[in-house]
């Protein structure tokens, strides 16, 4: 077995039998310091966990350039979804997954240690470089509060690259989605339902026709939309007097999500008043969409980083938000790019894939050699 395969696997698998869900990647996050201060490296901590009630700060490893060019970033996150507890990874041939009771989280293990292998392949190859703003966010999962809480005036890089996604390894992520979210408090009447029937109004009807006339699911070939929870009533003999409503939709194309949200929420506040209701309805921003050219410079990097490897880059459009967004908002201009990571969230079906893994740590290093070609 090769030298670095081995040493990527031992750290893949120690990280991910420590159970880090979003707002708790304390212990995560100190098995991530102590292997970068093995390497000479120091590491600093923000205050983004208090930002959304986690116990953790994003982590940040400033790597000082031994060439004169811009900062670049490298990102991973150090959560994962649940369940997380008591994973027992299983190495078969080139795969490793979990025993199918929990997730393996190799999303997004799998970029930590692909970050982790690379400062070292650095540090071995003496590979010359620029700065390097490598940081390891806390919270994705649960809504990217770590990218979004992030400390921005420790960053001066305005190109970044996210290793959060899978195989093979020359899929470039150029692009995601803005997504709303949206929460309805549709209000009836509470009656008796067998004494006084007639004295309430249900508010689980009221939702319930509004639902029925809307648009859901995939609206076109850039805009989807969902209602994804449904709480309320108490019992069978009370006309229920209060229904929430949570749900979202995305769109590539910002004017398309507006219209979709607003048939949304018009059609739980016209439903519910035709009924004799009411209906209070919350719209938020949960991120803005973004989308890099090929001729802007993190693709021409990606490209040549790819060339020197053999391959040519697959340009890809993401139907999913991620820490990238919010750098992009922040005027980072940032890509997706394979750590190695396979059906990610699924127990029975997640996979680390080794041998793009390990290509997934090359890509990073040719990255490095070619954003300091480009910018030179
Ligand atoms: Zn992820």
């Amino acid at each position: 077995m090769p030298v670095k395969r081995e040493r990527f696997l031992r750290d893949f698998l120690e990280l991910v039998q420590i159970p880090s869900p979003s707002g708790r990647e304390g212990k995560v996050a100190q098995t991530v310091i102590s292997r970068l201060t093995a390497l000479g490296l120091s590491v600093a901590e923000d205050e983004a966990g208090k930002g959304f009630g986690g116990e953790q700060g994003n982590l940040f490893v400033t790597v000082p350039g031994t060439l004169d060019r811009p900062s670049l970033l490298l990102n991973a996150h150090l959560d994962t979804v649940v369940p997380c507890e008591g994973v027992h990874p299983i190495v078969e041939d080139d795969k490793v997954r979990s025993d199918g009771t929990t997730i393996l989280g190799a999303d997004n293990k799998a970029g930590v240690c692909v970050l982790v292998e690379l400062l070292r392949v650095l540090q071995e190859d003496k590979v010359a470089h620029g700065p390097l703003e490598i940081v390891f966010t806390v919270g994705e999962e649960t809504g990217l509060h770590g990218a979004r809480h992030l400390d921005y005036q420790r960053l001066t890089a305005k190109v970044g690259f996210v290793f959060d996604s899978g195989p093979p390894v020359e899929r470039v992520i150029v692009g995601a989605p803005s997504q709303k979210s949206l929460r309805a408090v549709v209000r009836g009447r509470a009656a008796h339902a067998g004494v006084s029937p007639e004295k309430g109004i249900n508010a689980i009807v009221l939702a319930s026709r509004a639902i029925s006339r809307m648009p859901l699911g995939r609206i076109d070939h850039e805009t989807t939309a969902n209602i994804g929870v449904i709480r309320g009533g108490l019992a069978t003999n009370i006309v229920p007097e209060e229904v929430i409503l949570e749900g979202e939709a995305r769109s590539h194309d910002p004017a398309k999500l507006e219209r979709q949200v607003q048939t949304m929420v018009n059609l739980l506040r016209d439903e519910s008043e035709i009924g004799g209701g009411r209906a209070e309805v919350m719209v938020w921003d949960v991120y803005r969409a973004f989308r890099i050219k090929e001729s802007d410079l993190p693709c021409q990097v990606v490209r040549r980083a790819l060339e020197q490897m053999g391959r040519t880059p697959q340009w890809e459009i993401s139907g999913g938000g991620s820490d990238a967004n919010i750098f992009n908002e922040h005027g980072i201009q940032t890509v997706i790019l394979c750590c190695g990571e396979e059906s990610p969230h699924s127990p029975v079906n997640e996979r680390l894939d080794i041998p793009s893994a390990l290509q997934s740590v090359e890509l990073a290093k040719q990255i490095i050699v070619a954003f300091a070609q480009l910018t030179g």
